[in-house]
């Protein structure tokens, strides 16, 4: 299938034997770059790592109103090749309806192969937009790469792990983050660039604002340390208990469904299938069961301990380490100890 296809073992972040190729040839790759507030974003990078093991070429696309500064940053990136930018204020808050169509049109002037992007609320939004637009499948929330047109994806919440190969031309591909490691800087100082075509912007929803949740605590998506609590906190005001813990060793503080829903904390901190995907080096569990759509969120994280009065919760099953102990006498004292 690919003659000049080099077969390799490399260790991902989470220690795991990952098999990749290289390609000869390699893919004409359209990386689609997410930023904010004149940074990128950090899934981006992480799909870069992606796009970079298909071989080939890698040109990155920025869109925005001011794209020139983040284009900058993503010129120092290792592995790309050529950059494309889209200077409009239709393209300042990521719309899907305008930024699809620049994605097509991008891919009916160079060709591209493949399109990726990290697979975060951004882009879960567009990516299958301008799949339907090319009228190809969208491969979503890929955890590694077989070969060119052959992707691994986590499906059933993570408890079964598929193979897909997609027949289609183009392959539209949003990247899990955590599964890939994030992209080094490069000593290239010159990166081709241009602007990128001009598309149809329909316009067809207009952006009115937003509301972010601004916090001085490590981010949850990328932290190195996590502790999460769930419904067995009781209530909101307990979930102190767990931010004293955190501050003392520098941890980002999320949290199961149960406890989103019953109204203890903000839903930008659920962890799980329908909330954040997170694999830090160490994330603890207080009073969480282990319900499978928890997991999907956090299973991947390096080491995993978990407290719980219950011994016969489902989370023991995946921790390297437990303490079967009621969380309002153990919290406290591992704050006091780890103080000290
Ligand atoms: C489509 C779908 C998507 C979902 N997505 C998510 C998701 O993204 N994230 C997610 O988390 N869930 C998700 N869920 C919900 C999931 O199925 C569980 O209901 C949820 O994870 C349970 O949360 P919990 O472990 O906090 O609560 P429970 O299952 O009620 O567990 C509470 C635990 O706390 C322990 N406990 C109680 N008191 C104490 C104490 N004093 N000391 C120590 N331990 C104590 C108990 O022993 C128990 O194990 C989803 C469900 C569906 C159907």
């Amino acid at each position: 299938m690919f003659a000049s296809t080099r077969i390799a073992l490399r260790l991902t972040q989470a220690g795991l034997a990952q098999r990749f190729y290289a390609t000869g040839a390699g893919a004409n790759t359209l990386l689609f770059v997410e930023h904010k507030d004149g940074l990128i974003g950090g899934a981006t990078l992480n799909a870069l790592t992606a796009a970079s093991q298909l071989g080939g070429s890698v040109t990155a696309l920025v869109a925005g109103d001011a794209p020139e500064a983040v284009a900058q940053q993503v010129a120092k990136l290792a592995g790309v090749s050529k950059i494309l930018t889209a200077k409009d204020a239709a393209y300042a808050n990521n719309l899907p309806e305008d930024i699809a169509p620049l994605l097509v049109a991008a891919q009916a002037q160079f060709g591209f192969t493949h399109l990726l992007t990290g697979h975060t609320a951004v882009g879960k939004n567009i990516f299958p937009r301008a799949a339907a637009l090319m009228d190809v499948a969208a491969v979503s929330d890929i955890t590694g790469i077989e070969a060119e047109d052959t992707f691994v994806r986590p499906i059933y919440a993570g408890n079964a792990i598929a193979t897909v190969k997609s027949g289609d031309k183009i392959k539209v591909v949003t990247v899990r983050g955590t599964a890939f490691e994030a992209a080094a800087s490069s000593n290239e100082s010159s990166v081709p660039e241009e602007a990128a075509p001009t598309a149809e912007k329909p316009s067809l929803t207009q952006w009115v604002s937003e509301e972010i949740q601004k916090s001085d605590r490590p981010d949850l998506g990328t932290a190195k340390r996590v502790i999460s609590g769930g419904r067995g906190m009781k209530n909101g005001e307990n979930f102190t208990l767990l931010y004293d813990l955190a501050d003392k060793i520098g941890a980002a503080v999320g949290a199961s469904r149960a406890a989103v829903d019953a109204g203890f904390v903000d839903n930008s901190l659920q962890v799980g299938q329908t909330g954040k995907i997170v694999a830090p080096e160490l994330y603890v569990a207080v009073g969480i069961s282990g319900a499978i759509q928890h997991l999907a969120g956090m299973k991947d994280s390096k080491t995993i301990v978990a407290i719980n009065k219950d011994a016969d919760a489902p989370i023991f099953q995946v921790a390297d380490y437990g303490l079967v102990e009621d969380l309002f006498k153990a919290i406290p004292e591992l704050t006091e100890k780890i103080a000290k």
